[in-house]
């Protein structure tokens, strides 16, 4: 019997597991109108969903992102989210290639609500470098990249930045989670 409710148990588990991974899968596909049909994991264990086979450059990028990430939460004495395994980061497919001085920075277009008015306003859409989508399970969305991949490792550790401080530190998370109002990254320093 007591093996019974175990796996009563752990099946629901599982149940409630599957159920917001889903959740979340829809939400960047919503975001990004693209179809994540490949997953993978980082050298270190963290979870990929992308619209092609990862490279290998991205996947090292992304955990060189997350170490710099656990790094200086450490230094802000932050302890929670701090293993590979906390994140999911979708790899989209580019918006655009190139920035408005003809720089190489694959760009998301993301409707742009809060940013509406704003410096960001491209007329109904931003073009960002990353996006989270989900503080819990902690996931973010970037772009395909087939260079300069330390600017992945970047984005990487910026979009990091607000779910360490949704986990650690709820009212720096608060002040700082859009860039409506300015501010920007790095937050930690
Ligand atoms: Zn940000």
């Amino acid at each position: 019997m007591k093996r019974f409710i175990l796996f009563i148990l752990l099946a629901t588990i599982f149940a409630f597991s599957v159920a917001a991974q889903s959740s979340v899968v829809a939400k960047a596909q919503r975001i990004t109108g693209d179809r994540f049909a490949f997953s993978a994991t980082t050298p270190d264990g963290a979870n990929v969903l992308a619209v092609k086979k990862p490279s290998r450059q991205m996947l090292d990028a992304i955990d060189k992102g997350l170490d710099d990430l656990f790094a200086v939460a450490r230094k802000n004495g932050y302890r929670r989210k701090l293993n590979y395994s906390d994140y999911t980061i979708f790899i989209g497919k580019a918006d655009r290639q190139k920035n408005a001085d003809g720089v190489y920075s694959p760009d998301i277009a993301v409707g742009a609500a809060q940013y509406a008015g704003s410096v960001y306003d491209q007329g109904g859409y931003i073009y960002a470098a990353g996006m989270v989508i989900s503080n819990s399970p902690c996931s973010f969305v970037i772009a395909e990249h087939t260079k300069d991949f330390n600017r992945v490792s970047d984005v990487v550790r910026y979009e990091g930045e607000h779910l360490i401080l949704y986990h650690n530190d709820r009212r720096r998370y608060e002040s700082t989670k859009d860039h409506s109002q300015g501010g920007s990254h790095p937050i930690l320093q």
